[in-house]
């Protein structure tokens, strides 16, 4: 059986795709979701040889060979043009799953649907998906084991006028309650704010209390940079106490 955070990136696939994992580890996310029939092929990419065996040894183990193909490479090498229609990519900070989605430009051709889980530094995800016109077509947060996790499901958008149209932009942000700033939009994620849970809440009063701690700490400097960090600080933590 998935965790919750696997279960929730696998039910977030279209049915009958073709998906890459990146990332993949132990593959448990392909095994799943071939056998459950949700996609019909699978890529497990992994970097590191440690989780690459890990992967092989479970799809051998699952019986899966024919249906999901273990690969060695970084990022979205793993994949040939137009060989998948939907791209996983979890557990790993948001700054690393930009990264592998900006270098792998050239493979998203064809890619329909992003499913993104970024542990920390969402907001590194949602900008690059902003920049270069994905949709963030829904969030999630959910806790388990005490951890906070965020999901994205992201579209591809084919009509090319609507691609380079601002308003269209503009328009992936609306349904917020409370008119705040893009940045805060891109850091706590448009639709989380739009439909907040207990978990959402959560995390963010834990945030403001980390931000807090900081400010109370560099406010006894007195060199500039901290005066300057410390003005930043404040403006964000009165930003987060208003949707709070
Ligand atoms: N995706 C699985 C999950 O969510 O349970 C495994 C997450 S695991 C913490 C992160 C995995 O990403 C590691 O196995 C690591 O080797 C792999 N990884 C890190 N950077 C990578 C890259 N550039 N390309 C492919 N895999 C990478």
């Amino acid at each position: 059986k998935l965790s919750a955070r696997l279960q929730h990136i696998a039910d977030w696939l279209p049915a009958g795709c073709r998906f890459a994992d990146i990332g993949s580890d132990h593959a448990l996310l392909p095994v799943a979701a071939v056998r459950s029939g949700r996609a019909a092929f699978a890529i497990a990419g992994e970097v590191n040889d440690g989780p690459l065996e890990a992967a092989r040894r479970q799809v051998a183990e699952a019986g899966e060979t024919g249906r999901i193909s273990v690969r060695k490479g970084d990022g979205l090498a793993v994949i040939a043009p137009g060989e998948v229609d939907a791209i996983t990519i979890a557990g790993m900070g948001g700054a690393l799953i930009a990264s592998i989605l900006d270098e792998g430009q050239a493979k998203l051709v064809g890619v329909k649907q992003l499913v993104l889980q970024p542990n920390v530094g969402g907001e590194f995800v949602r900008r690059w998906l902003l920049k270069h016109d994905w949709y963030l077509v829904e969030e999630a947060i959910l806790e388990e084991d005490g951890k906070i996790y965020e999901v994205m499901k992201a579209e591809a958008r084919t009509d090319a006028g609507e691609q380079n149209n601002e308003l269209y932009r503009e328009r992936e942000l609306e349904g917020c309650q409370v008119k705040l700033t893009r940045e805060l939009q891109l850091l706590m994620g448009p639709r989380l704010m739009a439909a907040p849970n207990e978990v959402f809440f959560a995390k963010w009063e834990s945030e403001l209390r980390k931000l807090e701690s900081i400010r109370q700490s560099v406010a006894t400097s007195a060199l500039e940079t901290s005066r300057q960090k410390e003005a930043e600080l404040t403006r964000l933590s009165e930003q987060l106490k208003e949707v709070l």
